[in-house]
């Protein structure tokens, strides 16, 4: 009888789990899966996923929701017999602090460039040379040459001018990547931007003429969907599954080398205190890991190292205030650069309402209110100890919400390394770096390259998997 293969996962965050999901056969057990093994750093699985308790609910301290209309993992959750504790975001909408004012954002904005100037007519603490400079654009438009990547800020601040860039497009698209729209890439992040860019002329007739949009398609349903008792508990339920489908998943377990040999097995993963030979390795560890890991291959695998990260850290508290005082929607985006009265800038980034967002966790007279703050080029945040961070917070906090109430109990989250920074050229360093791991044997995986979000992460293992299996399939 021929001996099982065997994979080596390395990194169980949704990636990694999600690669050995599909390894094991994905929906139904496969019997003639290959022998799994994941191995991850931390002392849990789930990476930025975690769960904590506030007010005496599961609260998730981390992501606590995942964007509807990616399918990648809304199927892992019926694979695995969730279904039934998928549970659709139960607000929309939010507002933009500008000019000392809290602004509803118009729904056109959802993901950040405007497509026509409806939305910037619409949108208060504008200037008017703010909506003159995007008028320009429709009637004069300036001139842009766009290759095949720019930054989303070049093309905007180019076509609608620095302040709609800054107050609009900066805490839109840099906001949710914690980076900068002047070094994120519109051919990774927007591409329907840098078609529109492409087109030439006015920036804002190519967006409503057609090219590919940014601004989403209004299909029907909620646009975000949780698990009932916590994004937190999808890692960990997955863990499990694979554990009774017999996968071996070891935390506390840093993998310090992956080497390619001779013999039986091409491949050895190595810890401190192991050496596991495997016929295939999936690598779902962040960028600057992976390259320590495999950059001696390959130069396109050590350029790996050069993607930046965005370390950030979230505060989650609760309030003794009615949630009917807090605004409509689901939270508040913060621009950057915004005065503190307490000297320098706001640090906090933006607001979430975790009540707001999911229904279950509401309860009469309190508010869940959680602040994020670190920015790629903002880690003030990581001088300060956990209380001065509070503080700090809960001030700015006061502010934005107009509210004198102090919280009664509060977590900090930190997350290091944070989200990878889809810089220019990204999709050629991802591009050169997945082809040199597949040379060597190995298959890459994980938010570095496809895409930040857990769907992408999801379907990123899950990919992964099947180049690992097709893999194996040949050399049998
Ligand atoms: C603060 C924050 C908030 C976010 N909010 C949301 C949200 O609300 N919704 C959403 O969809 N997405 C959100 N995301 C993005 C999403 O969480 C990530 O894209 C996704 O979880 C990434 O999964 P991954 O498997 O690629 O990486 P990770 O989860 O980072 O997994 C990598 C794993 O590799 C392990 N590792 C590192 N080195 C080694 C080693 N040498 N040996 C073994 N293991 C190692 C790490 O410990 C880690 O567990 C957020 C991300 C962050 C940081």
């Amino acid at each position: 009888m021929t001996p099982r293969p065997s994979v080596v996962v390395i990194g169980a965050g949704l990636s990694g789990l999600a690669a050995a999901w599909e390894l094991s056969g994905g929906a139904t057990e496969s019997p003639d899966a290959p022998r799994i093994e994941v191995l991850e750093a931390a002392g849990r699985v789930g990476g930025p996923l975690v769960l904590g308790e506030l007010g005496g609910q599961a609260v998730d301290l981390g992501p606590d929701g995942f964007l509807a209309r990616r399918p990648e993992a809304r199927t892992l959750i019926e694979e695995m017999g969730l279904a039934d504790d998928l549970i659709d975001i139960g607000a929309s909408g939010a507002s933009l602090w500008l000019r000392g004012q809290l602004h509803p954002i118009p729904r056109s904005l959802a993901l950040g460039v405007p497509a026509s100037m409806a939305p910037l007519r619409e949108l208060g603490g504008l200037s008017w040379r703010a909506r003159a400079a995007a008028w320009r654009d429709r009637v004069a438009p300036r001139a842009l040459p766009v290759g095949d990547d720019a930054s989303i800020g070049e093309i905007v601040r180019a076509k609608l001018g620095d302040e709609i860039a800054a107050n609009v497009v900066e805490p839109l698209v840099g906001g949710i990547q914690a980076g900068r729209i002047d070094d994120l890439s519109a051919a990774a992040l927007l591409p329907g931007l840098l078609a529109a860019a492409q087109r030439g002329g006015s920036l804002l007739r190519a967006m409503a003429a057609g090219a590919p949009s940014p601004v989403p398609s209004g299909a029907p349903g909620p646009a975000f969907h949780s698990l009932r008792g916590g994004l937190g508990t999808l890692p960990l339920a997955l863990a499990d599954r694979l554990d009774s489908r017999g996968v071996v998943v070891r935390t506390a377990t840093t993998v310090q080398a992956v080497r390619r040999v001779t013999g039986e097995h091409p491949l050895v993963v190595e810890t401190a205190h192991t050496a596991t030979p495997a016929d295939a390795v999936v690598v779902a560890t962040p960028a600057p890991v992976t390259a320590a890991l495999l950059g001696s291959w390959d130069p396109d695998l050590a350029a790996l190292g050069s993607v930046a990260y965005a370390a950030a850290a979230m505060v989650s508290a609760s309030y003794p205030e009615a949630m009917a005082a807090l605004p409509a929607g689901t939270g508040v985006l913060v621009p950057l650069g915004t005065p503190w009265a307490g000297g320098g800038t706001m640090i906090v980034t933006a607001l979430t309402f975790l009540d707001r967002k999911w229904e279950h966790l509401r309860q009469p007279g309190r508010a869940l209110v959680r602040a994020h703050v670190g920015r790629s080029d903002d880690q003030r945040y990581a001088a300060f100890d956990d209380e001065h961070l509070r503080a700090r917070v809960a001030d700015e906090v006061a502010l934005l919400l107009g509210w004198s109430a102090r919280p009664t109990e509060v977590h900090v989250q930190r997350f290091l390394p944070g989200l990878p920074q889809y810089r220019v050229g990204y999709l050629d360093l991802v591009a050169r770096a997945r082809a040199a791991a597949a040379r060597g044997g190995v298959d890459l995986a994980g938010s570095t390259y496809d895409g930040v979000g857990i769907p992408a992460a999801i379907g990123s293992g899950r990919r992964a998997a099947r180049a690992a299996r097709a893999r194996l399939a040949e050399r049998r």
